[in-house]
């Protein structure tokens, strides 16, 4: 049985590129299917994410004209992620492999056949990688290139110049079902799912049409998502800080005494000055301490699956 393909397409306000790239994957999907490779069963799931313009009109429009077209609209914009992950959720039952990739044309859709390869040759995920970031400003090149290796110090693990652009088969879609944070950062949490995974790596290219509703803004909030939805960390090290701070206000005591037995201070500063100190140290670690809890009941109310089995021998199914 050759596996049944849906490409999942998140769409926002994208009138001007969609009617482009929408015979891309209609073309993508044909092709493999001609090469043998995956079912003519295989379909295009465009999600609207609560667009104002005509995007979701498109969408039907193309679902009236060919059955390899499908669309699911959010009640509203929720985000790329939320869009990425409502798109998934609905393909899991109904196909065997699922590849996300933005609607703009930026990623070689030619990396599918890659994709679809390495499926076939028993991975489970398969990433996209860029393997170069020309096409990005400086800025953005140093800052997101930055942030992989943030979060992966942050014991985050990501896959480095991996976006959303990936092979999930629906046997990892089941389990990552179970996944059921709201805050989302998906790169990061495919990863935590395990199952054998490879990556493939293209060009990324500018977009065909339309402009990029990634501002600095959400680019930077998605940044904070990442880290702040996959690691504890930073709760970790404000338990280091109040260490730190606490031992210095040790040498700030022992300083306060000395500079008071040499006569160096007027009376009362001395001890004034010791218990400033101690009291600051002493708040700090216990913070710390706090918020060692809460890293632990943030991980707890995640309700993330505690394992995933993926193989079994006879007599265990
Ligand atoms: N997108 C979405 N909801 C949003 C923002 C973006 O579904 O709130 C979609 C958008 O239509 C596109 C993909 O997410 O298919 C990536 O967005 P974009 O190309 O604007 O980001 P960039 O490539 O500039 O980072
Ligand atoms: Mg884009």
């Amino acid at each position: 049985m050759k596996p049944i393909l849906y490409i999942v397409i998140p769409c926002y306000n994208e009138e001007d590129v969609l009617p482009i790239t929408c015979d891309m994957f209609l073309g993508k999907i044909r092709q493999l299917s001609a090469a043998g490779k995956i079912s003519p069963e295989s379909r295009i799931l465009f999600v609207n994410d609560g667009s104002r313009d005509r995007t979701w009109e498109i969408i039907c429009g193309l679902a009236e004209k060919d059955e390899h077209y499908l669309g699911i609209a959010q009640s509203r914009n929720r985000g790329h992620q939320a869009a990425v992950l409502a798109g998934l959720m609905e393909a899991k039952d109904r196909c065997d492999i699922t590849i996300s990739i933005d609607c703009d044309g930026q990623d070689d859709i030619n990396a599918m056949d890659e994709m679809v390869d390495a499926y076939l040759d028993g991975c489970e995920v398969v990433y996209g990688v860029r393997s170069k970031r020309d096409s990005d400003s400086f800025f953005k090149r140093f800052t997101a290139e930055g942030f992989y290796k943030l979060l992966n110090a942050m014991g985050a693990e990501v896959v480095f110049n991996h976006a959303d652009y990936r092979l999930i088969s629906s046997r990892v879609l089941q389990e990552f079902a179970n996944f059921e944070e709201v805050n989302l950062y998906l790169r990061g949490m495919v990863p935590l799912v395990g199952f054998k995974s490879t990556s493939v790596y293209y060009e990324r290219h500018e977009r065909l049409a339309g402009e990029s509703h990634y501002p600095l803004k959400k680019m930077l909030a998605l940044a904070f998502d990442g880290i702040t939805s996959l690691s504890v960390k930073p709760i970790r090290m404000v338990f280091f800080a109040g260490l730190f701070i606490m031992m210095l206000s040790f040498i700030g005591i022992v300083w306060a005494v000395v500079a008071a037995f040499m006569g160096h201070s007027v009376a009362g500063w001395a001890s004034l000055a010791c218990i400033v100190c101690f009291m600051g140290g002493v708040q700090c670690l216990f913070l710390g301490i706090i918020g060692e809890y809460i890293g632990k009941i943030y991980l707890e109310v995640k309700h993330r699956p505690r394992y995933i089995i993926s193989e079994r021998t006879e007599g265990m199914e």
